[in-house]
């Protein structure tokens, strides 16, 4: 920290340091302000899971455990909503990590990409095509936070449809292009404005149902910007959504 004598200061000098530190108040107030709905928004979403296990819990306490049935689905709920709250706190936490400044790396997204594809495939059994311009295509980054965009995308595309998925990698002058491509629902031109924002779903049951949490694509987002690459969406309702995936090529 360092004090500043603004005694011996000109009028345009203070006039200027007025005007820095209105800025530094304007993003610091913004911050604070970010940082607070996001408290809420995130108490708010582990407020649901946390009274449905109270009151399966209580459900059990009153009647016993004399009925199977009861106790069956008890536990399945307990259990799916534990898993529920322990997704939204790793997906909370890899948004704060994002944040951390990690030394990055030279990494080859073509075997990234083509790996997370053939996870995929093998866990959904869902027909993915992935197309590559080469085998070789480096960016300068972290690795594992890189195959979590892919996964996300990749992820999505699967949820929130059916039918094929494309995934398509390619190098353009100085840019890495990534395109997860499907011909599902589509996304409104309103919804496409915010499905970036921490926790905001379109249909919010349905996403629940399919173990949505909304933060997906903010963490997607987040991690990006720290490569200093670009996440774009173009969507039709009724047929389909393509996410471009922009990075930097490293020469
Ligand atoms: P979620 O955990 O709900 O999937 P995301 O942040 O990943 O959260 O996505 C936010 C919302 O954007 C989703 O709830 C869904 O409504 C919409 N969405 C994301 N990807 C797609 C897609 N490929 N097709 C249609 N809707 C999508």
């Amino acid at each position: 920290w360092k004090k500043i004598n603004v005694e011996s200061r000109s009028k345009d000098e203070l006039y200027e340091m007025e005007m820095t530190f209105n800025e530094m108040i304007d993003f610091l107030k913004e911050s604070y302000e970010k940082q607070e709905v996001f408290v809420s928004d995130a108490s708010h979403e582990l407020k649901t899971p946390i009274s449905i296990v109270k009151s399966y819990a209580q459900l059990l306490k009153r009647r016993g455990t004399g009925d199977q049935e009861l106790v069956k689905e008890s536990l399945e709920a307990i259990d799916s909503e534990a898993d529920r709250m322990q997704k939204l706190v790793e997906q909370m936490l890899s948004l704060a990590k994002n944040k951390q400044d990690r030394e990055k790396e030279s990494v080859n997204l073509t075997p990234l990409v083509e790996q997370t594809v053939l996870t995929f495939q093998k866990a959904y059994d869902r027909e993915i095509q992935f197309k590559r311009e080469s085998d070789e295509c480096i960016v300068q980054g972290l690795p594992d936070q890189l195959q979590q965009v892919v996964y996300i995308l990749i992820d999505n595309a699967l949820k929130y449809s059916q039918g094929e998925v494309e995934v398509e990698l390619s190098g353009r002058d100085t840019v890495i292009e990534l395109t997860v491509k499907d011909y599902g629902k589509g996304i409104s031109q309103k919804d496409q404005n915010r499905i970036f924002d921490r926790f905001y779903r379109v249909d919010k049951a349905r996403s629940r149902d399919t173990g949505g949490t909304g933060l997906g694509l903010a963490i997607a987002k987040s991690i990006t910007e720290a490569h200093h690459g670009e996440l774009t969406v173009s969507s039709k309702v009724g047929e389909g959504t393509s996410f471009l995936l922009t990075l930097p090529l490293s020469q």
